[in-house]
C-alpha cells in the first residue's frame, strides 16, 4: 500500500451519519477520506419536478434486492453525495426520553439503549445547530428537555393548517410545529436562502436552502485540505489483519476497476442496510459470519418504521404550498383509553396529481386524482416497529442485498389511524361546512411494484446495535466493533430499537458524539 493511499482516517459514505462525522474531524487536520459510492445531484430543474422525482424515480438507485421469497424489490433509496439527506424532509426530532429506556408496546418490549437521553442531550443541542433547526420548545407534551432554544423561530402554518391547528387544539390535543431543518428566513423573505416551495419532502433542493449533509456538512469539510472525497467509488469489502483485530485494507471498485485504501481508522457510514451488507461481505476464513459478527447480529433487527401516508379529503381545497409544519404526539406513549404507544403524526410534502398517478390511491368518489389532490390534507403516521432478528439484511449468492421484513406491533399503528379518523370528523373550523367538510381517509398505496413500503427503506435502522454485551451487540457504545480496534459504524445502524419519530437528527447527533471520541483517539 502506498502512502499517498493511507490515512488517518477513512469514512466510507457521505450521508447523516458519514457526511456529519467528516464535518466533525475535518478541524482536527488528520488526512481524512470519504469514499462514496454516488455523484453530487447534478442541479437542474428535474430537480423539483414531480413527474421526474417521484414517477420517473430520476435520482433513486437502480439496483435491485431481493425480498425474503427471493423476488426482485427495487428499493427507494438514493447514493449520492449527501446520502439520503438530498431527499429527507428535514424533519428533525430529537427521540422522546422515554426511548432511551424499556417501553412495552402491545406487540412487545422496545429494549433499552446503552446511553441515557442525557449522554445524547449536548450533541442533539449542537446536531440542532448545525441542521439550521426551526421550532419551538414545550409545545409537544413528549418534548424531552434541552440544554438550549431552537436556534431558529418555527417554520409558520399556512391558513388550512393553522386552521386544523385550531381544531385540534379545540379537542384538547397539543399540536406543535415539527422542527425542521430548512434555511428558511420569514422575517426576510428577500434574503431568505429557502423559498419556501412545494418540492422538499422527497426531492432535492435545487437552491442548497435544505439542512442535508452535503450542503452543511460535506462541503464545509472539503474546505479543509486535509479533507478529500472520492466519489463514484463504492466499497466492496474490508479485509483484516490474520488475527481479525484490524481492517487493513479498504476495497473500492472505482470505474470498474480495483482500488485499494487503508486507514488507521475506519468508519462504515452506508446506512443501515448497505452498512450491514458490506461488513457481511467482508467475511473472511476466520470471521465466516463477516466482520463485527460473533454476536451473529449484523444484519439483523431491521428495522424501518411502520408508517402510513392517508389523505384526508375535503370539501374545501387545500391550498397549502409547504405542508410539514403541523405535529401531534399526544398518542405517542398512549391514551386514557389505552396504555401502549401509538405513535407520531404529521405531514408529507403537498401531494400533488402527478405524484398520486405513481401509486394511485382508491379514488374517492367523485373526484379525479388532480381533484383529490387539491383538497387533501397529507398524513405521515409513523409507529414503532420492534427489533425482530429474523427482520434482517442478508446476501444472496452473488452478494446481492436480500431484505426480509414482517412488520410487527402493528395494533397500535390502527389505533392512531382510528384516532385521526375520529379527530377529522369532528372537525368545526371550517365556516362552510363545519364538520361535514371531512370526506373521508383515503389510504396512499406505497405498496405499488413493491414488496416492503418505500417508507420502510427510508427510515432503515438497527442492523448494526450498539450496546455493552458483545454476545448480543455488534458496536460497543462508541459504536467501535466489538471485534475489531479499528472499526466503527456511524448511521442509522446502531439504533437498539427505533422509536417513532424520524431519525436522521439522532444519526447526527450521535455522529458528533463518536466525533468526540475519536478526536481523543486521535490525539
Ligand atoms: C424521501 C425521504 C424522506 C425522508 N425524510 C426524513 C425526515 O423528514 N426526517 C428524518 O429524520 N429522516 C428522513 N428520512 C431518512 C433520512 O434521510 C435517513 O435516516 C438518513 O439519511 C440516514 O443516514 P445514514 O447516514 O444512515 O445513511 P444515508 O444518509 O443513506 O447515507 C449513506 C451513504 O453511504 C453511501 N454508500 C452506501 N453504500 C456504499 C458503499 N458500499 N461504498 C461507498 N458509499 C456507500 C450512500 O451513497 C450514501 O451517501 C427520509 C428519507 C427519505 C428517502
Ligand atoms: S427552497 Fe426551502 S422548501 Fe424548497 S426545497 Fe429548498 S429548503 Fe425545501
Amino acid at each position: 500500500m502506498s502512502a499517498a493511499n493511507h490515512y488517518d482516517v477513512i469514512i466510507i459514505g457521505t450521508g447523516a451519519g458519514g457526511g456529519t462525522l467528516a464535518y466533525a474531524l475535518a478541524p482536527t487536520g488528520k488526512r481524512i477520506l470519504l469514499l462514496e459510492r454516488g455523484d453530487y445531484v447534478p442541479r437542474e430543474k428535474d430537480n423539483w419536478e414531480s413527474r421526474a422525482v417521484n414517477v420517473e424515480g430520476k435520482y433513486q438507485t437502480k439496483e435491485m434486492w431481493r425480498d425474503k421469497d427471493g423476488k426482485p424489490l427495487h428499493p427507494h433509496t438514493n447514493y449520492w453525495v449527501g446520502g439520503n439527506t438530498k431527499f429527507y424532509g428535514a424533519a428533525l426530532f430529537r427521540l422522546r426520553r422515554e426511548d432511551f429506556g424499556e417501553i412495552k408496546h402491545h406487540g412487545g418490549v422496545s429494549p433499552a439503549w446503552p446511553i441515557r437521553y442525557e449522554d445524547l442531550e449536548p450533541y442533539y443541542t449542537r446536531a440542532e445547530q448545525l441542521y439550521h433547526v426551526h421550532g419551538e420548545r414545550g409545545v409537544d407534551p413528549t418534548d424531552p428537555p434541552a440544554s438550549a432554544p431552537y436556534p431558529h423561530p418555527p417554520v409558520s402554518h399556512e391558513p388550512r393548517i393553522q386552521q386544523l391547528s385550531d381544531d385540534f387544539a379545540r379537542h384538547g390535543l397539543r399540536p406543535f410545529h415539527v422542527p425542521l431543518g430548512i434555511m428558511l428566513d420569514e422575517k426576510n423573505p428577500l434574503k431568505s436562502a429557502c423559498i419556501r416551495c412545494n418540492t422538499c419532502d422527497g426531492f432535492p433542493c435545487l437552491v442548497y436552502a435544505k439542512a442535508d449533509a452535503q450542503v452543511v456538512c460535506v462541503d464545509p469539510a472539503l474546505k479543509h485540505s486535509n479533507v478529500t472525497l472520492i466519489t463514484g467509488a463504492q466499497v466492496r469489502t474490508l479485509e483484516t489483519s490474520p488475527s481479525g483485530r484490524e481492517v487493513t485494507k479498504v476495497i473500492v471498485e472505482r470505474n470498474g476497476a480495483r482500488e485499494a485504501y487503508s486507514g488507521n481508522i475506519v468508519v462504515v457510514s452506508c446506512g443501515a442496510i448497505n452498512s450491514a451488507a458490506l461488513l457481511l461481505r467482508s467475511a473472511n476464513d476466520k470471521q465466516t459470519r463477516g466482520l463485527a459478527n460473533s454476536s451473529d447480529v449484523v444484519g439483523r433487527h431491521y428495522m424501518g418504521h411502520v408508517n402510513s401516508v392517508l389523505m384526508a379529503i375535503s370539501k374545501c381545497p387545500n391550498p397549502t404550498v409547504f405542508q410539514k409544519t403541523l405535529g401531534v404526539n399526544d398518542f405517542y406513549l398512549g391514551s386514557k383509553e389505552w396504555d401502549f404507544p401509538m405513535g407520531h403524526i404529521s405531514f408529507v410534502g403537498k401531494l400533488d396529481g402527478v405524484t398520486l398517478s405513481a401509486g394511485a390511491p382508491a379514488i374517492a368518489p367523485g373526484f379525479t386524482l388532480d381533484l383529490m389532490a387539491n383538497h387533501s390534507l397529507d398524513f405521515w403516521l409513523t409507529s414503532e416497529d420492534l427489533p425482530d432478528p429474523n427482520n434482517r439484511v442478508t446476501l444472496d449468492r452473488d452478494g446481492n442485498i436480500a431484505l426480509a421484513y414482517t412488520p410487527n406491533n402493528e395494533e397500535g399503528h390502527k389505533r392512531l389511524i382510528k384516532k385521526l379518523e375520529n379527530l377529522m370528523q369532528q372537525q368545526t373550523k371550517c365556516r362552510v361546512h363545519g364538520h361535514e367538510c371531512h370526506v373521508g381517509l383515503f389510504s396512499r398505496n406505497l405498496f405499488v411494484g413493491q414488496r416492503i413500503p418505500l417508507a420502510g427503506v427510508a427510515h432503515q435502522n438497527g442492523t448494526i446495535r450498539f450496546g455493552h454485551d458483545p454476545k448480543t451487540s455488534a458496536l460497543d457504545v462508541h459504536c467501535k466493533a466489538h471485534d475489531q480496534d479499528n472499526l466503527y459504524v456511524v448511521d442509522g445502524s446502531f439504533f437498539p430499537s427505533s422509536s417513532a419519530v424520524n431519525p436522521a437528527l439522532t444519526i447526527v447527533a450521535n455522529a458528533l458524539r463518536v466525533a468526540e471520541h475519536l478526536k481523543e483517539r486521535l490525539r
